[in-house]
């Protein structure tokens, strides 16, 4: 499986970082080592003093396609969960400055927690979701799906023209504002509306 990252998705976002709004979905992906699940701890890497925190939603493609258009791009999903987007920030604005792949700073063991997955059929409409993310209980960061500049469809449609999408993939559709770093001892819980999904242990 892979997994496929949508980065600046959130104006506010977008704007705590001081980044240009993009006119097409701006991707990139992590390899399956990335993934940690079922509450496993994240292990604070040797090689970063600045890993931060993104909370997102993530979605599970559930068929594989290509060239899937975006009127049939909920045909392609059925479960949705939530997850971290760990971001070693420090790495990334030296990536970022010279104009190099971000693969360093996104892509490491560990750098991807996912929750369990619910069916998407729980919820009325999948861009209006809210999600959320709490560090040692503190509110850390808070969103809902419908503040998407590309919506769930429209990132399926874009991204499976370039790659094919196959059950079982993982797209992880950006993150609100409020990052920020996490330090070893802090416990992570991140929520879908008021169920508490994943949570998890920085070691
Ligand atoms: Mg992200």
């Amino acid at each position: 499986m892979k997994i496929i990252c949508i980065g600046r998705n959130y104006v506010d976002h977008i704007h705590e970082l001081n980044n240009q709004t993009p006119d097409e979905p701006v991707i990139f992906s992590k390899p399956d080592t990335a993934l940690l699940q079922g509450g496993e701890p994240f292990y604070y890497p040797d090689f970063s003093q600045d890993i931060h925190h993104e909370v997102e939603i993530v979605v599970k493609i559930s068929k594989m396609g290509k060239n899937i258009e975006e009127k049939f791009a909920h045909k392609y999903y059925d479960q949705i969960g939530v997850g971290i987007d760990f971001t070693a920030r420090d790495i990334q604005s030296k990536l970022k400055a010279k104009g190099l792949p971000w693969e360093l700073s996104k892509a490491f063991n560990g750098s991807a927690p996912v929750s369990n997955f619910v069916p998407k059929s729980e919820f009325a409409n999948v861009q209006n979701i809210n999600f959320k993310l709490e560090v040692n209980q503190q509110l850390t960061q808070q969103g809902n799906t419908s503040l998407m500049l590309f919506s769930i469809d429209q990132i399926i449609a874009f991204t499976s023209r370039y790659f094919t999408l196959k059950t079982g993939d993982l797209i992880f559709t950006g993150t609100p504002k409020g990052v920020g770093a996490v330090k070893i001892g802090d416990r992570l819980t991140a929520y879908i509306e008021d169920q508490k999904l994943l949570e998890f242990d920085v070691k």
